[in-house]
């Protein structure tokens, strides 16, 4: 039985005179992971739904140099894992990925002489290295075997959306080349970065800046511990067993990151992403260039590739970009890259995927249960948009000083206690999906936004000021105290709503004294006899933090709005991760004792 009542036409209108059996409670155009993912998921919650997906590959696509998007974070490995129940498939298929791994290096100095910041052991809840071109295989199979229709090699030409109750319609050119009309009560759009309905509905919105990518494939395995020799012992031993292989690496420079992703099928896939105004686009726009671009600033990666066979090469011009509507409450939707693309610092991408895959198949099971409510389509909208929107503002404004180990490694730090207590358990619990939970979570994190961009203004002020007078051999995140408690914490599926209430109260005490604590330091770093009158304050005002003592007692910084507490336990977890080293001390101390 079909998830809705099939709508009904007049045969008297030419334009009704489709065959019925063109009826589907749901129309995806496009699948690729985003449109592959979502009938999955459409199926599974709601075994029912007449689900088409019309797709212009041929099956099977090719593997490894496929398309990029084969690096996952918590929320898309909990998407990938559990919402589509794959954990077996992708133990079996793809690779386990061991976390983000950066190395600050310079082209003049051995890789093992660089800055890690990394895991030294795989975590509780697993992410992937995806092959794209595998697991878009396998999906098709997975879902024609799960009663999905699939027209592949079927070109979209176009989507009709209709008003109210009326269906929608998508026109399009099959493998034979007939046109046919299906009708649909939803359609979404998962054609990629085309950005089909957000055109022809004007609804895309340009990102501020030019970010670039340039990256290829290799074949067989380019491993970064190979780049070091066996006999840098300490090196090798402090990520036991040879396996930086298995994480995200990032090699990182002064507007620039190079990645290292391994793909299931045993090839690598290496990028640059770079941003326009600190790294031209034209140094690295053919293979050639890209190979010379990267001797010049990488020589360890040029070196590596240099051995292997390099199977295809891409680049992505100025590939950012957002929309003012994604989930409408007129039954249409724009997942993954047609809906917004931030940046893949962070592989923000399959993350999206899941946050609006998910909310579109609640919004069809409260469309079937007859529950439909158009605020919740304008909630979940917003939602999704405004993760999209604050992740490309904090990527894209961090290039500049990626190039900075301190500052980078303090900011990534950050970043990722946010992403453990804020983002990630918004899909864990399906807290954003649920608006009761919303309500109560929203209601005790009201002030995290207003905090985030303070402690990113901090960042921004330190950059041009750093005295980089703190070293570090290597960080291992998941150590730090105060991330591990959030980790375990956060990443927990079945909380309640009580649970979640008092787990966002933890975070906001939590993200407040490692807010101060970023704040001492950076103090510290370029002002450092200004460090005094603070660790002499009893207690500070978060939300007033930043690198201009003039405005430090005008912006309430010693008038805290919340009791006192002591952040020195916070603090030491983090000053012990970089020691200090005054003879390298170097660039624009403001020595200012006038206290
Ligand atoms: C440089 C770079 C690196 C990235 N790295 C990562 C990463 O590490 N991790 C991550 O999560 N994300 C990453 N991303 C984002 C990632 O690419 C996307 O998350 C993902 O590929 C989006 O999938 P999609 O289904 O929206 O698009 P696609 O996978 O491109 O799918 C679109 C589908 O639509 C079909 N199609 C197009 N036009 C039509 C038509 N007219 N009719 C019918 N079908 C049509 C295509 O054939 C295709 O199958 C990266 C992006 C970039 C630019």
């Amino acid at each position: 039985m079909a998830l809705f009542p099939r709508p009904t036409g007049d045969p008297a209108d030419p334009a009704d005179a489709v065959d019925m059996c063109d009826t589907y409670d749901i129309a995806v155009c496009g699948g690729g992971l985003a449109g592959a993912t979502l009938a999955r998921q459409v199926k599974l919650r709601h075994p029912g739904a007449t689900v088409l997906v019309v797709d212009s590959q041929a099956y099977p696509v090719p593997v490894a140099a496929f398309k990029v998007g084969e690096s996952t974070v918590d929320i898309a490995g909990f998407y990938f894992a559990e919402l589509l129940g794959l954990r077996d498939y992708m133990a079996q298929r793809h690779l386990p990925k061991l976390g983000l791994r950066y190395f600050f290096g310079a082209p003049d100095r051995a890789l093992w002489e660089a800055p890690e910041v990394g895991l030294s052991r795989f975590s509780r809840c697993p992410t992937y290295q995806i092959d794209r071109g595998v697991l878009e295989n396998d999906l098709y199979e997975m879902n024609v075997a799960a009663g999905v229709e699939i027209a592949t090699g079927a070109r979209v030409l176009d989507i009709e959306l209709a008003p109210g109750a009326e269906p929608h319609r998508v026109a399009f050119r099959d493998c034979d080349g007939n046109e046919r009309t299906v009708r649909c009560r939803w359609v979404v759009d998962a054609m990629g970065r085309l950005r089909f309905l957000q055109r022809k509905l004007g609804l895309q919105r340009e990102t501020d800046g030019m970010f670039n990518a340039a990256w290829f494939r290799v074949r067989g395995r380019l491993d970064i511990e190979d780049f070091v020799p066996d006999t840098q012992v300490e090196w090798h031993a402090r990520v036991p067993g040879r396996v930086r292989y298995f994480s995200t690496n990032h090699l990182m420079g002064p507007g620039y990151w190079v990645w290292l992703i391994p793909l299931g099928s045993g090839n690598t896939s290496v990028g640059i992403v770079s941003s326009g105004a600190l790294q031209a686009i034209g140094e690295m726009d053919t293979l050639e260039r890209a190979i010379d671009w990267l001797a010049r600033h990488e020589p360890a990666v040029a070196a590596g590739v240099a051995r292997h066979e390099i199977m295809d090469f891409v680049v992505a011009r100025d590939f950012s970009y957002t929309s003012s509507l994604a989930i409408s409450a007129d039954r249409w939707a724009c997942v993954g890259e047609a809906a917004a693309f931030a940046d893949p610092f962070y592989s923000p991408g399959s993350n999206m995927i899941a946050f609006e895959n998910t909310a579109v198949v609640t919004l069809l099971g409260e469309d079937a249960a007859g529950a439909f409510d158009e605020t919740r389509a304008a909630e979940l909208n917003s939602f999704v948009l405004a993760q999209n929107d604050w992740v490309e503002y904090n990527i894209h404004s961090s290039y500049s000083y990626f190039g900075e180990p301190l500052i980078m490694t303090v900011s990534f730090i950050w970043d990722t206690l946010l992403a453990w207590t804020t983002a990630t358990p918004q899909i864990y619990n399906g807290i954003y999906l649920d608006a009761a939970k919303s309500a109560a979570v929203r209601a005790e994190t009201t002030n995290l936004y207003p905090l985030a961009l303070r402690v990113k203004r901090l960042f921004k002020q330190w950059e041009g000021r750093a005295r980089r007078g703190r070293r570090f051999v290597f960080v291992d995140y998941a150590s730090i105290p105060f991330l591990q408690e959030a980790y375990e914490r956060n990443l927990v599926a079945g909380k309640t709503i009580d649970e979640l209430v008092a787990d966002h109260r933890i975070t906001m005490a939590v993200v407040e004294e490692v807010a101060l604590a970023i704040f001492l330091i950076a103090v510290d770093d370029t002002m450092p006899a200004r460090r005094r009158t603070l660790d002499a304050a009893p207690w500070l005002n978060a939300w007033a933090i930043g690198l201009d003592p003039e405005l430090w007692a005008h912006d309430g910084l010693f008038a805290p709005t919340t009791p006192p507490r002591d952040v020195s336990g916070v603090l030491g977890q983090l000053e012990r991760l970089f020691e200090p080293d005054a003879v390298d001390a170097v660039g624009a101390a403001t020595i200012d004792l006038d206290l």
